[in-house]
């Protein structure tokens, strides 16, 4: 099969990490990852267990900032739509409420941030990371994180929230089994994904109202923008 060439560095395109070797730094070049002023443009971690209502804030933020929302769950649903080679195995992992590989979670949202970059005012990223070792890779390959919000609900809350909207979410995922291991692996993996930002992590209770949810929320990204 025919590799496509990097139009300015002539180099095979790298559809994976690490980037172009030749460092040719051309937007066209898919494998170069310009870099993001942190200080013009935030990046915010929006974490929670399945059903904490991540969703629903990242709406209302996106509506009052403008920010950029990306949520691996929907790069990924989108991805197994496509219908390319890696889909099959990606439905089969989401099945089963495991993490799909970082190598592929990773390479989804650099794409999405990079045709972004540009004209975004700052990005939400929703559901991202779910391990110690996406947050690192997350820093190491795209930006330094700004703040990360955590919507925080017991798991009792979650579940029941899950099983009601399992009617009618459309979603494979949304059912009985599949929630039980859904949030077992948040559960596994939240601690330690937290524990690693003590000074940026931000916790929302989440079990009140949306509004009051937001005013929080609010509180805490009206210093970024300000
Ligand atoms: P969500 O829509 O956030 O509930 O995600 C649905 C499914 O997508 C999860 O159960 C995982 O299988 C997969 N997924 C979403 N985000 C990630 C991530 N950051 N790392 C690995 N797998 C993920």
């Amino acid at each position: 099969m025919e590799k496509k060439l990097c139009e300015p560095c002539k180099e095979p395109i790298v559809d994976k990490l690490p980037p172009c070797p030749l460092m040719c730094k051309s937007p066209k070049c898919k494998a170069y990852m310009a870099p993001i002023d942190t200080s013009k443009k935030s990046i915010v971690w929006v974490l929670g267990g399945p059903g904490s209502g991540k969703g629903t804030q990242c709406d209302k933020i996106v509506a009052k900032y403008g920010f950029t929302h990306l949520s691996t769950g929907d790069l990924l649903r989108a991805e197994v739509k496509s219908g390319s080679e890696r889909a099959k195995c990606l439905t089969a992992i989401m099945e089963r409420g495991e993490l799909v590989p970082n190598e592929i979670v990773l390479d989804l949202l650099k794409e999405a941030i990079l045709a972004r970059a540009e004209e975004s005012k700052g990005f939400l990223i929703d559901g991202y990371p779910r391990e110690k070792s996406q947050g690192i890779a997350f820093e190491e390959n795209i930006a330094p994180v700004s703040v990360i919000i955590y919507f925080e609900a017991s798991s009792e809350t979650l579940t029941q929230r899950l099983l009601g909207r399992a009617a009618s979410s459309g979603r494979a995922d949304d059912n009985e089994e599949t929630i039980k291991l859904r949030l077992k692996t948040f559960l596994d993996n939240n601690d330690l994904v937290l524990a690693q930002y003590p000074d940026k992590l931000r916790r929302i209770n989440a079990e009140r109202p949306v509004d009051e949810i937001f005013a929080e929320v609010q509180s805490i990204l009206d210093p970024l923008v300000a």
